[in-house]
């Protein structure tokens, strides 16, 4: 019955979001309007049990509006609408998070607000569960390889193209504030379910939210109140530091601000963070480079290039990674590679923040977004023969280490691995065709006779080394010695050779 159905999702949204009987009784009334309903007669309260999923909450009152005519496409639409009739208003969620914080702390609040975000579905935990999580063994720091099944894939032509359209629409893209409880359209997201907080990052206004895409835990997003396009300069490194100073438990990082070697939106400014700890922060130093004014710089032990700030004195850990970074936006060497130029700029840095205990840290990867001939896609990007794994750019979440690998490989890795058990190789096959090269390699290696769960196995590890060696394509200095002494020339540039040899 829907009705039954009805007084279950408020009942879900009594117990999960403390709706008063009042606020209940308010949100009821929006349901119903909703669905078309004129009444709602009574019937017993029925039971919810802390078991009941946002999905099973609202999956009949979508059932009821599908036999009731509405369209397929819309119904994602409807249920954040009606999980919008459910939520607090956002100053009443900015209020609870204050008084939570102020009594049990930060880190509890931050629980809270993230238990609210699955709660609303907001961020769709049943779908995220679909995806497909791994660790891939790797010398210096594991790598988590992700297969998402929750979100379409981009390229970097589809980016740029994005990138130049003018801005006219509303909201202007899917950062802006102006997303608060917006209805939605065919294709653009309803995000009557969407709540974030104020932030006060280098002065300005910024907000938290998090992400609804969830690719690590508590994947969370700053963005500036203004919609402004990504830059990265000493003002990032103020915010980021802000923002650890705000968040200690969190690390918090911006993608770069070019195309090719940033992330996939580049006209609002933003960082993403969350409550984990990212593969790259688990590694020590290769090599202490210098010690400046108490603050220590060196080189992460990480398969790109990475120069690690770290010290107490959070004035002279921002100046020296400020002089990485304005140093390295004005480097160029083209013995390996790194072109550059005032005209032509190619360089910039995807810089991430975290502390532990009173040591800050900035952690600055080197990125250079040139293309040639030979890597039309760039040079320090995933290299061609890589592209049937993944072609999008190389954000900030992979560049440290955690990869978001399209949904199509589910697919395709299976039509892979079948081939490896015995099944016949069809070139003209969609799932095979894009992986020629990998199945010739190996069938050549394990032949074709494998067991399934060794088949698999073995399309997984060819993921995992995939991976790792597109994350070595990123790196501007490569790890062998030639690399590493190209890397020593550019940090002494940066701090001058005195300090180079104080090592
Ligand atoms: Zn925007």
């Amino acid at each position: 019955m829907l009705q039954d159905d009805i007084r279950r999702f408020i009942r879900y949204g009594k117990a999960r979001f403390s709706l008063s009987e009042e606020d209940a009784l308010f949100a009821q009334n929006a349901v119903l309007a909703l669905l078309g309903q004129d009444a709602l007669p009574d019937g017993p309260e029925p039971e919810v049990g802390a078991d009941l999923g946002p999905d099973e909450a609202v999956r009949p009152l979508l059932e009821a509006a599908l036999e009731g005519g509405t369209e397929r496409e819309r119904l994602p639409l409807l249920e954040a609408a009606l999980f919008g009739c459910l939520l607090p208003r956002p100053s009443e969620v900015i209020r609870a998070f204050a008084e939570t914080e102020a009594g049990e702390g930060i880190r509890a609040a931050l629980d809270a607000f993230y238990r609210q975000c699955i709660d609303s579905n907001y961020i769709r935990m049943g779908d995220i569960r679909k995806n497909i999580e791994w660790t891939a063994p790797a010398p210096k720091a594991d790598l988590v390889m992700t297969i998402n099944l929750s979100k379409p894939e981009k390229d970097n032509k589809e980016i740029a193209r994005q990138r130049s359209l003018p801005q006219s629409s509303y909201p202007k893209c899917m950062l802006c504030a102006e997303n608060l409880g917006y209805a939605g359209r065919l294709n653009f997201p309803a995000r009557q379910t969407l709540r974030f907080l104020p932030l006060t990052l280098g002065g300005e206004r910024w907000y938290f939210q998090f992400s609804p895409y969830v690719y690590y835990p508590q994947h969370c997003i700053a963005f500036s109140a203004e919609h402004r396009p990504m830059k990265i300069d000493r003002s990032t490194l103020v915010k980021l530091l802000d923002f650890v100073d705000r968040i200690p438990h969190y690390f918090i990082g911006s993608n770069a601000d070019l195309p090719i070697v940033g992330g996939s939106i580049l006209s609002h400014e933003h960082f993403q963070g969350g409550g984990t700890e990212m593969p790259l922060q688990k590694t020590a130093l290769r090599r202490p480079f210098a010690v400046v004014k108490g603050v220590r710089v060196g080189v992460a032990d990480w398969y790109n290039s990475v120069v690690r700030v770290e010290g107490e004195a959070r004035e002279a850990v921002l100046e020296a990674a400020d002089a990485v970074q304005r140093a390295w936006r004005g480097y160029a060497d083209p013995e390996v590679g790194v072109e550059n130029s005032p005209a032509q700029p190619h360089n910039t840095v995807t810089p991430v923040a975290c502390r532990r205990g009173k040591t800050y840290r900035l952690d600055l990867i080197l990125r250079n977004n040139v293309t040639s001939p030979e890597f039309p896609d760039g040079v320090f990007h995933a290299h061609p023969e890589h592209h049937n794994i993944k072609k999008e750019g190389i954000g900030i979440i992979e560049a440290m280490g955690v990869f978001i690998l399209p949904g199509r490989l589910q697919r395709q890795c299976r039509a892979v691995a079948g081939v490896l058990t015995g099944r016949p190789f069809d070139p003209e096959d969609p799932d095979l065709a894009p992986h020629r090269r990998m199945v010739e390699q190996l069938t050549a290696r394990h032949g074709t006779a494998l067991g399934q769960e060794e088949a698999e196995a073995v399309v997984r590890q060819f993921l995992d080394q995939t991976c790792l060696d597109i994350l070595r394509n990123t790196a501007v200095f490569k790890e062998d010695e030639k690399g590493q002494a190209h890397f020593d020339r550019f940090l002494t540039a940066a701090f001058g050779p005195e300090k180079g040899e104080n090592r």
